[in-house]
């Protein structure tokens, strides 16, 4: 790792899972900690807990495209372990990472390859009283990798931080740098080493940001299960003034013989339709879930 040229990482979760805050800890230590070069994009849609997100770390001497299509190691939080497309790209020599519960066999097998596992959701429960485990899977990266040593790692802690809650997170690191274990032979303790510099991307080569590639593409995009309610309509109560429909930012509704119709592929539970529907009808509730019910 230490003669490496250029590493590309992907970080996989889900909004409030700290993976931003992870990513983000991880470069200062190479950049600060280790002297390096380090570069830190997170990629998302609407940015509100519980979307996925997608962080790519990138260590190298100069810019690539992003995101990275076939990191040299990839880390996965246990909210994105069922996302499609995850593991993607992954090279015979990838470092994966996964926070489990259990030691991640399911997946190592999956794969046909070695792979790195720890709870890393259960220590941050532990450690700082919640499921954010950002830090102890930092603290895995840096045991199963050595991309920076032990102090960078605590540096870049201390640094990045809020001193309120420094102590949780400085044990999370700790506990997940020592609870990091390998599930199968891993034929190297590390084998992400990328040596080639990468060609400088010519002009017309350069992917654009913030480009719409194709019209009517929201309707593919599943908000549905970003919340944590549904709006339940009292049909006897709605007086079909079309006020939710006009205002709610999904275009969750429909009318279906001649009455209001959810849908629920889309609707991510902000609220709006039963602020906005009249109260002399007050004909919206807001209700949480089932299987939210059945988490909490
Ligand atoms: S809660 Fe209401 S306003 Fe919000 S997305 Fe769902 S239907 Fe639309
Ligand atoms: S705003 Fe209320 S009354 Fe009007 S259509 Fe929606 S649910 Fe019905």
């Amino acid at each position: 790792m230490k003669n490496a040229k250029r590493l590309n990482i992907r970080i996989h979760g889900h909004g409030g899972d700290g993976v931003v805050t992870a990513a983000k800890i991880l470069a200062w230590g190479v950049i600060e900690g280790e002297g390096k070069n380090a570069q830190m994009f997170p990629t998302f849609g609407p940015e509100r807990s519980g979307a996925p997100v997608v962080c790519s770390v990138r260590i190298c001497e100069r810019p690539l495209p992003i995101p990275i299509e076939n990191p040299d190691i990839i880390v996965v939080f246990k909210t994105a372990l069922k996302d499609d497309g995850v593991f993607g790209g992954i090279g015979e020599n990838s470092v994966v990472i996964v926070d489990s519960p259990e030691p991640a066999i399911k997946i190592a097998k999956a794969l046909g390859r070695p792979i790195w596992s720890l709870d890393a959701s259960g220590i941050s429960k532990t450690e700082l009283g919640k499921a954010l485990p950002g830090i102890a899977l930092f603290g895995a990266l840096v045991k199963a990798t050595g991309i920076v040593g032990r102090n960078s790692m605590f540096l870049a802690i201390r640094n990045n931080i809020p001193k309120k809650n420094l102590r949780g997170n400085l044990r999370a690191a700790h506990r997940g740098f020592e609870a990091v274990r390998t599930i199968g032979e891993l034929s190297k303790p590390c084998v992400c080493l990328s040596t080639e510099t990468p060609a400088k991307p010519a002009w017309n080569e350069i992917i654009p940001g913030a480009v719409q590639t194709d019209a009517g593409n929201s309707r593919n995009y599943k908000t549905g299960g970003w919340g944590i309610s549904l709006p339940v309509i009292d049909l006897d109560k709605c007086k079909m003034c079309m006020i939710c429909w006009a205002m709610c930012p999904e275009n969750s509704f429909r009318v279906m013989g001649g009455k209001l119709v959810l849908d629920e592929e889309h609707c991510k539970g902000c609220g709006v339709c039963s602020e906005v529907c009249p109260k002399k009808f007050d004909a919206i509730k807001m209700e949480i879930k089932k299987e939210k019910q059945n988490e909490s």
